[in-house]
């Protein structure tokens, strides 16, 4: 009994020296220089995260960590979204589940509802949506339907409607002739990234005069006869970077009257009065390098019979230049976030 207490009589006073020495050692006499707090455990939705910052001073190694908050989105997402497809009466959706918690889910919109889909061959290998009962202004077309892939726009089917925005997915490789002619709230649409389209047929948005601007995915391989004809308020036309485009049909943007600018892609066949009566003064971002190399390919389409074109043959024009040009840079261009861009 004794010998214990006065063991711990001893003790105490020794721990009491270790503390107060270790103080004055380090804390009271040194100021640490933190460096930034970098991220050392980055968070996710289920576990916190570390940051840690370290003194920079000579001869002390100091760290200091704080925690990251859970991160209310940083979801590892599955990978594979599942399709609930569209009804007469309810909209479809896509759902995605995160792998480190199976409660955390995420919904994008698919078909809107109405849709309806005809089958391409016995049994289906896919299929080609038209507006069936669909009455909503905003259209979104699902990139499959029954697990299989949405690849085509039936011809004619959102003729003359009253919609005012269409999504049209990756899937699709095919707008039929019509489908959306004298849609004339139509102001927006929205080709997916990754888009397989390869035709836009006849007609096909003819009198859209909402339609103020159009990104053509570099899929795109065919425009048809009148395609976007009267579109009156359209006033730039992009085809993205690496156009596979053969063919501008006749007609095409004929009465465009807003159009300022287009992007003409290298080797394409224009048809006869493809932008006749478009807007006097426009500005073609042509994807030649050079005046000669235009002229060639302009005097190739009047041989070809396709017409004049008198407003692209007259139009303010820039050359492709992927390197800054060392004279006239304001005569070249290149694409900047993917829009035609003049140098200086
Ligand atoms: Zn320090
Ligand atoms: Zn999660």
């Amino acid at each position: 009994m004794k010998t214990r207490k006065l063991l711990a009589l001893m003790i105490v006073p020794a721990l009491l020296f270790v503390c107060v020495f270790t103080l004055t050692a380090c804390g009271a006499q040194h100021t640490h220089d933190w460096n930034y707090w970098e991220v050392t455990t980055t968070a996710t939705c289920t576990v916190t995260g570390v940051e840690t910052r370290t003194c920079t001073d000579a001869g002390c190694s100091k760290t200091e960590t704080r925690a990251i908050p859970i991160g209310a989105s940083a979801h590892v997402w599955g990978g594979t979204w599942v399709v609930t497809d569209n009804t007469a009466t309810a909209d479809g959706y896509e759902t995605c589940t995160c792998t480190l918690n199976p409660a955390h889910t995420a919904t994008k919109p698919g078909g809107t509802k109405g849709l309806e889909y005809d089958s391409i061959d016995t049994p289906a290998t896919a299929y080609r949506v038209n507006k069936g009962t669909a009455e909503n202004k905003n259209i979104v077309i699902p990139a499959t339907y029954k697990g299989l892939p949405v690849t085509g726009i039936v011809v004619g089917t959102f003729k003359d409607t009253t919609i005012e925005s269409v999504v049209i997915p990756a899937s699709v490789e095919e707008i039929e002739s019509k489908a959306f002619m004298g849609c004339t709230n139509l102001k927006s649409v929205t080709f997916a990234s990754g888009s397989q389209l390869k035709y836009i047929r006849d007609d096909v948005f003819e009198d859209c005069n909402k339609i103020e601007s159009i990104t053509i995915p570099s899929s795109l391989e065919y425009i048809g006869f009148r395609a976007f004809y009267q579109c009156k308020s359209l006033k730039t036309v992009i085809f993205e970077n690496g156009s596979k485009l053969q063919t501008i049909g006749g007609e095409a943007f004929s009465v465009c009257s807003a159009l300022v600018s287009i992007v003409i892609p290298k080797n394409i066949n224009i048809g006869k009065d493809a932008f006749n009566n478009s807007r006097a003064g426009i500005t073609v971002y042509s994807c030649y390098s050079n005046l000669l190399e235009w002229n060639v390919w302009v005097n190739d389409q009047e041989f070809l019979g396709g017409g004049k074109n008198y407003e692209l043959t007259n139009a303010t024009r820039k050359y492709y230049s992927e390197q800054a040009p060392a004279t006239n840079p304001s005569n070249y261009w290149r694409y900047v976030n993917g829009v035609p861009t003049v140098w200086a």
